[in-house]
């Protein structure tokens, strides 16, 4: 199946999907357990829309116990993007134009990719060779290009695994780990 048809059925089904809530809660437990995020300095989250799994709570956490930064990622020219870190929620306070909340820009913010040790990766559809389906602008995938040393893990919900094999290009980047409210791949 093209990634345009999987990105056309997975948003139907991530829509119909019942206690996201409830759900987004149970990945957020499962990411707190792993030793990368607790041993990780400088985790990469996204600011969460249309039925993605919210992973806010993980963010207020680590936000209130100081352990760690946490960086939002703004979109620059050229679909490029850039990670800027946060010190409390209502730094999010920019929403570009896919109504995504991002950190106001700062200079003395903006983190390179070196530092970064975590990064949680939302995606339409994950199969269980852990490659991604993204929103279809490849943001993720041309950040991640030149960044191997960042431990990338997916999340999202459990209905939202692709049964068969995403037919990738080269510019794919895969993740690392998948992690849904059902089971960590
Ligand atoms: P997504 O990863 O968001 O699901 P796609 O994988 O379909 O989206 O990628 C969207 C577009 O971005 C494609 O045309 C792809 O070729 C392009 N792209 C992705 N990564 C790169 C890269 N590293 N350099 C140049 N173009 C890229
Ligand atoms: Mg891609």
């Amino acid at each position: 199946m093209d990634k345009n048809k999987i990105r056309q059925i997975y948003k139907k089904i991530r829509k119909d999907i019942l206690d996201k809530d409830i759900k987004s809660r149970l990945i957020v437990e499962k990411l707190l357990t792993l030793e990368k995020i607790k041993q990780a300095n400088v985790i990469a989250l996204y600011s969460p829309i249309q039925n993605e799994v919210d992973i806010t709570k993980m963010a207020k956490i680590f936000l209130s116990n100081k352990e760690k930064q946490l960086l939002y990622p703004k979109l620059e020219d050229n679909m490029t993007m850039s990670f800027y870190k946060i010190e409390k929620l209502d730094d999010l306070m920019l929403v570009n134009q896919y109504g995504i909340k991002e950190p106001t820009e700062n200079s003395l913010k903006r983190i390179d990719k070196q530092s970064i040790d975590v990064m949680i990766v939302p995606g339409l559809c994950f199969d269980k060779y852990k490659n991604r389906v993204g929103f279809g602008k490849g943001y993720y995938d041309r950040y991640l290009s030149d960044a191997t040393c960042i431990y990338k893990i997916g999340v999202c919900f459990y209905e939202q695994l692709y049964e068969d094999i995403i037919d990738v290009t080269e510019y794919d980047v895969s993740m690392d780990l998948i992690v849904t409210d059902n089971c960590i791949l």
